[in-house]
């Protein structure tokens, strides 16, 4: 398969640079050898090429920085994968009307810097930040670490412009403060994982910079008391920035990677922090004196922002200890917080009935968490138990009134479980919204509304 000539974009033609094109993050995707990468470099390379895979009914695949966890940005069927990394000015900062338009491969932290020397912030701050696109975010609905308080990116997306298939060039939503006329079709771009367009510009909200964020880390000799920390935190009046939890074992994970001083011995960890204007130190005390309450065994307070910074290290290392453990299943199941501890020790439970290593972490805050279920790539028994410990937990958390996803997406990894979460009617409303964007299906096929 490859794209006519007569299509003035840019492909790549190394085989080598094409096969980094050919995966993600995610476990098990992988695009055949016969797929095409275009990398677009504005708004008109975009359109050539949605019209030209409507024509030619050739799947397109969507796709900023590949840091999918669920093979979402994988041409799996082969196809035209559209890489939209290059089109990254920030053209519009506006402090007035608090926006920012850029284009879809500007990187999270990109667009957070930018905005942050004009004295805003731009708060979705997914643990990719580093190097995921807004267009991916856009497309994921990406949340992260500061959601608790800030909400996640479609709290902050006004305006779209998109591509349809056949090259149709839409704008979505409005540029000022409020607007309700019509439906909400931002809305249903946002989280549609490039199944319905490509987008090609986001007109995103901004806020006034809150203060640098002050953090608080407790430790705990049970997950009942953490649990309980956890419960009277979502209490609070004023709402912490961030409430992550480590379980024993990714304390475990964190500290086999370098010492981040967190100890080996306890339960769990939680960090909490505060960057509400003016009131840091006040709030990080006051979370300092919740948790001692709910049982916490240490708590440590860092006041100054280098401190604050220093104690937050071992959670933003959890990823690459992670990595460094070897191959494993990701959930993002996200469930009541109330069931928190419910879920941790389930998922505790199925692992060790499976034989398997599971590590428990995440967005302890929304309830939404990260476990990781460790295989044996050499052994596919192995991989098989740990695909299984997966299927259970993914069960698990929709009877505790979850959802499959909280953050990373439905992707192929977890397509088999939307009608279970959805219902075979919704899903088919659903592929019929699909239909009506992308009546011949080139959208990254195969994906999200799997039969
Ligand atoms: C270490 C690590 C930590 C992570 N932490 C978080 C986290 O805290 N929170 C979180 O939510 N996610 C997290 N993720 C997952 C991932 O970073 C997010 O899903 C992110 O939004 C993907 O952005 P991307 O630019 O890499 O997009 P890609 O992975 O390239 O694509 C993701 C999806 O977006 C679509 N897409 C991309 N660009 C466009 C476009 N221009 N138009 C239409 N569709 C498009 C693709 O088709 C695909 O469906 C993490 C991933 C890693 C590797």
């Amino acid at each position: 398969m490859t794209t006519p000539t007569s299509l003035a974009v840019p492909t790549v033609t190394d085989p080598d640079v094409r096969a980094g094109y050919g995966v993600d993050e995610s476990v098990g995707a992988v695009a055949p050898d016969d797929f095409e990468v275009v990398r677009a470099r504005d708004l008109g390379d975009v359109v050539e090429v949605m019209r030209w895979a409507h024509e030619t009914r050739t799947p397109v695949v969507p796709q900023g920085a590949r840091s999918s966890l669920t093979g979402s940005s994988v041409a799996i069927d082969g196809g035209v994968v559209l890489n939209t990394e290059g089109l990254d000015s920030i053209s519009t900062i506006d402090p007035l009307e608090g926006l920012a338009v850029v284009g879809p491969g500007v990187v999270n932290k990109g667009l957070k810097d930018a905005v942050a020397a004009e004295g805003l912030f731009y708060p979705p701050d997914p643990a990719s930040s580093a190097f995921c696109t807004i267009g991916g975010n856009v497309a994921t609905n990406a949340g992260g670490l500061c959601c608790v308080k800030y909400g996640v990116t479609g709290d902050y997306v006004r305006a779209l412009q998109v591509v349809l298939p056949g090259g149709e060039v839409v704008r979505t939503g409005h540029r000022t403060a409020k607007g309700v006329a019509g439906l909400d079709l931002t809305g249903l771009f946002v989280g549609s994982e490039g199944t319905l367009g490509v987008v090609t510009e986001v007109t995103t909200r901004l806020l006034p910079a809150p203060d640098p964020a002050l953090t608080v880390l407790a430790t705990f000799d049970s997950l009942d008391a953490a649990s309980v920390a956890i419960v009277a935190l979502r209490r609070e009046r004023h709402v912490p920035s961030l409430v992550e939890l480590l379980d024993r074992a990714a304390v475990s994970a964190v500290q086999s990677l370098a010492d981040y001083g967190f100890p080996r011995d306890c339960e769990a960890v939680l960090l909490v922090q505060s960057d509400r204007p003016d009131h840091t130190s006040e709030d990080v005390q006051r979370y300092a004196a919740l948790l001692t309450d709910a049982g916490a065994a240490e708590v440590a307070v860092a006041d100054d922002p280098t401190e604050a910074d220093l104690l937050l290290a071992g959670r933003r290392a959890l990823s690459p200890a992670l990595e460094a453990k070897g191959p494993r299943y990701l959930e993002d199941v996200c469930v009541p917080v109330g069931r928190l501890t419910d879920l941790i020790r389930t998922g505790q439970g199925i692992a060790a009935a499976h034989g398997l290593e599971i590590v428990m972490a995440g967005h302890a805050g929304d309830g939404n968490l990260h476990p990781s279920i460790f295989f044996d790539a050499a052994d596919p028994g192995s991989r098989r138990r740990a695909h299984q410990a997966f299927t259970e937990v993914v069960t698990a958390a929709l009877a505790m009134g979850g959802t499959i996803t909280g953050e990373h997406g439905v992707g192929t990894l977890k397509a088999p479980w939307l009608a279970q979460e959805l219902g075979e009617r919704e899903l088919e409303r659903q592929r019929a919204v699909k239909a009506l964007f992308d009546p011949r299906g080139i959208l990254n096929p195969g994906r999200v509304y799997w039969s």
